[in-house]
C-alpha cells in the first residue's frame, strides 16, 4: 500500500498514544458509562420521564346507559305541555293556543272501517288517527260494534259559533282553548252529559273497555274529575291524543292532564 508520508506520520502517532493511553481511555468510557446509568436511575425515580411514568388515561363513559326507569323520568322531564303544535300540549278555561286562531296542518280523515263518522268530516293528526283506529279496530273485536265518532277537529271560528249560542263556560270551552282545536281530540257516540251516560248500560260498557283500553293507544279521557281539578264538567264522551307513554302513565297514575300539567309547572 501507498502511503502518504504525512498520514503514516499521524497513524504512527495515533497508533503509539493508543497503545501507551489505553487503560486510561478505557477507565474514561467505563466511567462515562457509569455516571449515564446513574443519571437515567436518577431522574426515573423523580418520574420525569414523561412516557415510562405517564398515569394510564381513564376514559368517562359519556353515554351512561340509562334504566327504563330513567329513561322514562328523562321523558316526563321534556314533556312539552306549552306549544301549539304539541302532541301534549294542555289548553284548560285559562290556558289557550299561544297563537288564538291556531290551526294545525297535515289532518287526515279517519277510515271508515271500524268507525261510524257521524259528520264525515273528523279529522286527526296523522299520529293520532293511526292510533284511534287500531283502537277502534280493538274496539269491533271486542263488542262486534264500530266506534262513533260525532266530533273531533274545530276550529276557532267553529268553537266561536258555539259559544256565540250561549253555551256555558263550563260545558263549551272559549274559542282558542279547547282541545278540538289541536288535532288531538275526539268526542264518541253521544257528546250529552256524565248522568246520561252513568244511565246507559251500553255507554257504560263502552266507557270501562276505554278506561281499560285507550291508553295503549294514546289516548286520555280528559275531563273526568270534574270543573274543579279539569277546568269542565266530567266528560266520559270525550277522549284526547297524548301518545302512549303519558297516557300509559297517566291513567297508571291515576291523575288528568289538567293535574299532570299543575304538578309539572310546580316542580318549574
Ligand atoms: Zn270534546
Amino acid at each position: 500500500m501507498n502511503l502518504s508520508p504525512k498520514f503514516q506520520y499521524f497513524y504512527t502517532k495515533f497508533h503509539t498514544s493508543f497503545i501507551l493511553y489505553r487503560w486510561h481511555i478505557g477507565v474514561f468510557f467505563l466511567s462515562f458509562g457509569i455516571i449515564l446509568g446513574t443519571t437515567s436511575g436518577y431522574l426515573y425515580s423523580r418520574e420525569i420521564s414523561p412516557i415510562q411514568k405517564q398515569e394510564p388515561v381513564v376514559y368517562e363513559d359519556v353515554t351512561p346507559v340509562l334504566s327504563p326507569e330513567e329513561k322514562f323520568q328523562q321523558y316526563l322531564s321534556r314533556i312539552d305541555l306549552d306549544s301549539d303544535d304539541s302532541v301534549t300540549k294542555f289548553v284548560n278555561p285559562d290556558f289557550s293556543f299561544d297563537s288564538l286562531r291556531y290551526t294545525p296542518t297535515g289532518l287526515q280523515k279517519l277510515d271508515r272501517t271500524h268507525i261510524i263518522d257521524t259528520k264525515w268530516d273528523a279529522r286527526l293528526i296523522p299520529e293520532a288517527r293511526q292510533h284511534f283506529e287500531e283502537l277502534a279496530a280493538a274496539f269491533y273485536e271486542a263488542f262486534q260494534q264500530k266506534v262513533v265518532v260525532v266530533s273531533s277537529y274545530r276550529s276557532y271560528n267553529y268553537q266561536a259559533g258555539i259559544k256565540a249560542r250561549w253555551c256555558p263556560d263550563n260545558l263549551c270551552a272559549k274559542a282558542g282553548h279547547s282541545e278540538h282545536q289541536s288535532w288531538l281530540a275526539i268526542d264518541l257516540w253521544s257528546a250529552s252529559t256524565n248522568a246520561y251516560w252513568k244511565s246507559n248500560k251500553r255507554l257504560t260498557g263502552y266507557y270501562s273497555w276505554l278506561s281499560e283500553n285507550a291508553h295503549l293507544y294514546g289516548f286520555h279521557n280528559t275531563y273526568q274529575k270534574g270543573r274543579e281539578i279539569d277546568g269542565y264538567e266530567i266528560e266520559p264522551w270525550h277522549w284526547r291524543y297524548v301518545g302512549i307513554p303519558l297516557a300509559i302513565y297517566l291513567r297508571d297514575n291515576d291523575l288528568t292532564l289538567a293535574e299532570f300539567f299543575i304538578i309539572k309547572k310546580r316542580e318549574g
